[in-house]
């Protein structure tokens, strides 16, 4: 039998291992094997074709399978397909993609323990009693909502659902789970979301939604928090065909299902979706292929969609080969005539208003400025919420000595380390190196060193001080005879490390308690707040001038997406507004916000690319190289770069595929290792695919040569999101 086991990344063994068996195993059956010392889960696979020399050694040194998990079923072939798939895309091995997929307990029982936990899982899912669905119970919905549907049944092709923040993406969702559910009897469903803790409120949602027709069984999250017993079972659950919906994060693409027909890839531009270590995928890519694959359909939705994405829905003659949905207006509010959005100066469709504070006529210093103090008292007053917003956690990002010039430096980065003031420490957010904030300067013993710039945790601070006057309204009591103090809470990754505190701080959002709501992005995404009327971005210049060509295009949509938490209610969405401070009003990124026009955004950002030949028009993959000094990491680059010379037809590949040259990367240093990065560029993605397939030999070559030198780690980053 031909194997897969987990291998380490990047050894030779590639392919998968030869053991003997007295029994014909199909493919996809899970299987333990010994491998040296150690016993492993394996997974029988397709027999390499006969022209292919199996990775076997001599017929008498092939070891005998250890056991089979045969309570399991085989994983089928579009599952195979799917890992064969992704670790070619993404230059892995597929035992590394395969294995990895497969959830972590599955690896440690034996086949003992896992028929019991398979025994006890069939117990519970004793038969309910289940009433059929009825229509009666749906939600009516709006014209847009039933547009959008009626396309999406008549279109084969993937569609993008571009649908504006509360326009009822999410309805559209369930209604097309829900008919699939109703028109085939075994047929699965996968809904994907950027990130844990958007689960939850989508969790609940469609359990409340089909638990009653079709049992508690028929829903399962998977995501990384969940532990590992949970995520054995729902794996399972997916796997036996009970469960009828997985709902998760990007992991979830590679569950096993069956009987798959529907793919929902919510918030489809997200960077959550691509994956940051080990097999660099993109969940969202990867459901365009898995849906094609399996003859399933699949819809990505988003208020402002990936610019890939958006250009896959352009008409066809431009290239497009998605349908495109599109629900402009916010539940709840008419359409309005093209003519009425032009000659109206309000924003269209109950989006909120936005305005733009010029920060070079306030006064010098200002870091909230009078007016926008002003209006969130206002809305305190009024009992409504406010949401500001600021990208960077922690009290002051630079803790500094005026006299000698010295900087919190990480030791270990080329980093500076941010004070946190509620545990005065000195943290490094690139390798965690904390130590107690110092006393006085360590350079020249002054004792007055100073926060430079801001985070949330001083926002906050700072925010309780403009607001100390401001009242609650009906708050009166013994205590405060005027009204209680306005409640100002903050959201950020400090505040939520433990488990369970995010959940609790936004239930006090939703239920009213907070006031003014503090936060980096975490709470600018996907929440149904309904009490926001205000959204404040403090200081979202810092993307503009990027060198990052993907910066403007996640400041859109960080900026659209924080916009669209506000006036989430019909009542109040006519007085709701986005608040932006800037020195740059004028500039064309937030023209295009103040209109709410992701289109015009999208088009003026492709002709950028397009001119520049850059993705969506070109593709690229990163070649990183980890080292203890750069000159090594760089040092690999090049030897890689050079070695494509030395493959056959060097310079038909040269022609056709842009190496640049190494360079490190922008924060060069991290935890004392020394990261550098080339760039690699084609006007073709299969050209790409065929070219890296090719040099991934050489690279190992290099790399072997470079290790005694003291490179660390490289990796091969497919379809890189950040450069
Ligand atoms: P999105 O995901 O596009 O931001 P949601 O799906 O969360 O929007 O919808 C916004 C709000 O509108 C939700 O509270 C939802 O319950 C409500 N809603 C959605 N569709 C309808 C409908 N057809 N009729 C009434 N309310 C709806
Ligand atoms: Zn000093
Ligand atoms: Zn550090």
């Amino acid at each position: 039998m031909s194997v897969l086991v987990h291998t380490p990344a990047h050894s030779q063994v590639a392919k998968p291992l030869s053991y003997w068996s007295d029994q014909f195993l199909a493919p996809g059956t899970l299987v333990r094997v010994p491998l040296g010392k150690r016993e492993l889960l394996g997974l029988v696979w397709d027999t390499p074709d006969e022209t292919e020399p199996p990775n076997a050694p001599e017929a008498d040194k092939i070891r005998p399978l250890a056991g089979v998990l045969d309570g399991v079923a085989p994983l089928n072939a579009a599952w195979r397909q799917l890992m064969t798939f992704g670790a070619g895309y993404y230059q892995r091995s597929v035992g590394e993609v395969a294995l990895a997929a497969l959830p972590p307990q599955l690896r440690e029982l034996s086949p003992l323990q896992l028929g019991r936990r398979l025994k006890r899982q069939a117990q519970a899912a004793a038969p309910e009693q289940h009433r059929p669905p009825d229509t009666t119970d749906l939600v009516a919905l709006t014209p847009e909502q039933a547009r959008a549907i009626a396309q999406f049944d008549a279109e084969t092709r993937p569609c993008l659902l571009f649908g504006a923040t509360g326009s009822g993406k999410t309805e559209v969702y369930l209604q097309c789970v829900q008919r699939l559910l109703t028109q085939s009897p075994n047929a699965q469903a996968l809904v994907m979301v950027p990130e844990i803790n958007l689960t939850p409120q989508l969790e609940a949602r469609f359990r409340a939604r089909f638990a009653p027709h079709y049992g508690e069984q028929a829903l399962v999250a998977m995501h990384s928090g969940m532990t590992p017993a949970q995520r054995l079972q729902s794996w399972l659950a997916a796997h036996s065909g009970q469960a009828r919906i997985v709902l998760g994060t990007r992991m979830a693409i590679f569950a096993s299902m069956p009987t798959l027909q529907l793919i929902v890839v919510d918030e489809e531009h997200d960077p959550s979706y691509k994956s940051q270590d080990g097999a660099r995928y993109s969940a969202r890519d990867l459901a365009v292929y898995r849906a094609h694959l399996e003859g399933a359909r699949v819809m990505l939705g988003s208020a402002t969609p990936s610019l890939e994405s958006w250009h896959h829905s352009r008409a066809a003659a431009q290239g497009g080969r998605y349908g495109r949905l599109t629900m402009a207006s916010r539940i709840g509010h008419d359409q309005p005539t093209e003519l009425q959005h032009k000659t109206q100066n309000n924003p269209p469709h109950g989006l909120p208003l936005v305005r733009r504070v010029d920060m070079t006529h306030q006064p010098k210093h200002c870091v909230v400025a009078p007016p926008l103090v002003q209006a969130i008292a206002e809305r305190v007053a009024r009992g409504e919420q406010s949401m500001v917003f600021l990208n960077r956690r922690g009290y002051a990002p630079v803790l500094h000595c005026a006299d000698c010039d010295w900087k919190s430096e990480c030791p270990h980065c080329s980093a500076y380390r941010v004070f946190h003031k509620i545990d005065r420490t000195l943290r490094c957010h690139h390798c965690g190196f904390a130590e107690r904030v110092p006393r006085a300067c360590p350079a020249c013993g002054n004792p007055d060193i100073a926060p430079l710039g801001r985070g949330t945790e001083r926002l906050e601070e700072h925010l309780s001080e403009l607001l100390a006057q401001v009242r609650r309204p009906g708050t009166e009591s013994e205590l405060y005879p005027q009204g209680e103090p306005v409640r100002i809470a903050r959201i950020d990754a400090d505040t939520t490390r433990l488990k369970g505190t995010l959940a609790s701080q936004l239930a006090q959002v939703h239920d009213g308690t907070v006031d003014v709501l503090v936060g980096t992005q975490m709470i600018a995404k996907g929440h149904d707040f309904r009490r926001i009327t205000l959204v404040a971005a403090v200081n979202p210049d810092g993307a503009l001038f990027s060198s990052d060509f993907r910066a403007p295009e996640r400041l859109f949509g960080l900026l659209m997406q924080a916009a669209g938490r506000a006036g989430r209610d019909a009542e109040t969405s006519s007085r709701s507004e986005m608040w932006l401070q800037t020195a740059h009003p004028k500039h064309p990124l937030f023209e295009a916000l103040k209109q709410h026009d992701y289109p015009a955004f999208a088009e003026q950002q492709l002709r950028e690319r397009a001119q520049a030949a850059m993705p969506p028009f070109s593709f690229q993959a990163l070649v990183r190289a980890e080292a203890r000094t750069q000159e090594v990491a760089q040092g690999f680059l090049s030897a890689a770069s050079a070695a494509v010379s030395d493959l056959p037809q060097s310079e038909q590949w040269l022609a056709r595929v842009t190496l640049y040259p190494p360079v490190p990367m922008s924060i060069q240093r991290v935890a004392d290792v020394e990261r550098a990065q080339m760039l690699v560029e084609s006007a073709s993605r299969a050209t790409l695919q065929s070219f890296l397939a090719l040099w991934h030999t050489a690279l190992h070559a290099t790399r072997g040569q470079a290790a005694g030198r003291g490179l660390i780690r490289w990796a091969v980053d497919v379809d890189p999101l950040s450069i």
